[in-house]
């Protein structure tokens, strides 16, 4: 696999532009949001929050990995659960005319690119992305012009700017089919910025692309020791694991696959209990569908087969229905997106969903 050093200004690779700081703030606010409530505050919370989103005209759009209080809620009042694309084109689809977004800031920004008449809100803003983080569009744009005559190809979990700069936009379940239609084509690509998903699919498809080295701070986090002695207890669990996971993790997997991808593995494969290495939050929508079936957390320490994964995205965990409820009762953590930015961010991701249109159509 091709990942190259990227020279960041004061030294340090990419990882040092995450941060300690930044994910200690995260940590803080997530626990805030994530605080027992008080007894009836959590009933008192969801049902202001119902009226203000009629009152709005709003409808809530939750990922996968956010607190089952907030994908319980969005199912309750007619929104919707899903990884972010989908997120994104049911908010665009749907006649309300305020999208709240509880995920994280590309989300939100990906929302506004498709669907700019539309008020876009967040529970918090500053809830980001360690894939983007380590992925600034300055940076991202020199590695581009050094290397003219490849195509740019990057993850959903990037800034609007970086998407700006891209020649493709691609979600984990449709960037296999995209970077073989490329390579088809005699393109050379540039993979930003997860360098896990990157190895996968290089390795499946056997197209050697220029990989940008950031990575997701829960995926990363997986360990096979731990891994190995969880399924020792339990020998007949099949293990789903999300591709921005590292090798050595994903060759050990049942199934590898998107969030949506791993949820139906749960439902389709014959196995009744299931090793999960990817954000805990995908459990509610897991557990909904398959009620009789074990889904167990993939152990992040490495340590014995006893632990529980501590692994959660901080922040994802900053969404909750405190900030949620002020969000819609200020209109706080609105998004924006300059229109020329929005503009040059739509073309690759439009290119995707076109692409994806005619994946469909072919089936
Ligand atoms: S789980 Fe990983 S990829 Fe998803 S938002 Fe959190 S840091 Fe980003």
């Amino acid at each position: 696999m091709s990942v190259p050093e990227i020279k960041i200004p004061g030294g340090g690779d990419v990882s040092s532009l995450l941060g300690v700081d930044l994910m200690a703030q995260a940590r803080q606010e997530a626990a805030i949001q994530t605080a027992e409530y008080a007894p009836g505050e959590q009933e008192a919370l969801v049902g202001q929050i119902k009226s203000l989103l009629q009152k709005e005209n709003a409808v809530l759009v939750a990922h996968y990995y956010t607190a089952p209080q907030l994908q319980q809620l969005a199912e309750e009042t007619g929104g919707y659960v899903s990884d972010s694309l989908e997120m994104a084109r049911f908010g665009n689809e749907h006649p309300a005319t305020t999208l709240v977004v509880a995920g994280v800031r590309f989300m939100g920004e990906t929302a506004k690119i498709l669907s700019p008449e539309k008020r876009i809100l967040m529970p918090d803003v500053s809830a980001t992305c360690s894939l983007d983080l380590e992925c600034p569009v300055d940076l991202f744009s020199e590695f581009c012009d050094a290397h003219p005559d490849h195509t740019v190809v990057v993850y959903a979990n990037t800034s609007a700017a970086v998407k700006a700069r891209a020649d493709w936009v691609v979600t984990s379940g449709i960037a296999l089919p995209i970077v073989k239609h490329l390579a088809q084509q005699g393109k050379k690509i540039l993979w930003a910025p997860d360098q896990y998903l990157g190895g996968y699919v290089q390795g499946i498809s056997g197209v050697e692309m220029l990989i940008w080295p950031g990575s997701c701070v829960v995926h990363e986090q997986f360990k096979a020791v731990g891994i190995r002695a969880l399924a020792a207890r339990y020998p007949d669990a099949a293990l789903l694991v999300h591709p921005e996971s590292p090798a050595e993790i994903v060759a050990m997997a049942d199934v590898v696959g998107s969030t949506t991808a791993l949820i139906q593995a749960g439902s389709d494969l014959a196995a009744t209990e299931f090793i999960v290495a990817t954000e805990p939050g995908i459990f509610y929508k897991m557990k909904q569908a398959e009620p009789d079936k074990l889904f167990l957390e993939a152990p992040s320490g490495g340590v014995g087969g006893s632990c529980e994964s501590c692994q959660r995205c901080p922040w994802m965990g900053m969404n909750g229905l405190r900030n949620l409820a002020t969000a819609l009762e200020t209109g706080s953590g609105e998004i924006h997106v300059g229109e020329d930015l929005r503009q040059k961010a739509l073309v690759p991701l439009q290119r995707m969903m076109d692409f994806a249109k005619t994946l469909h159509t072919s089936k």
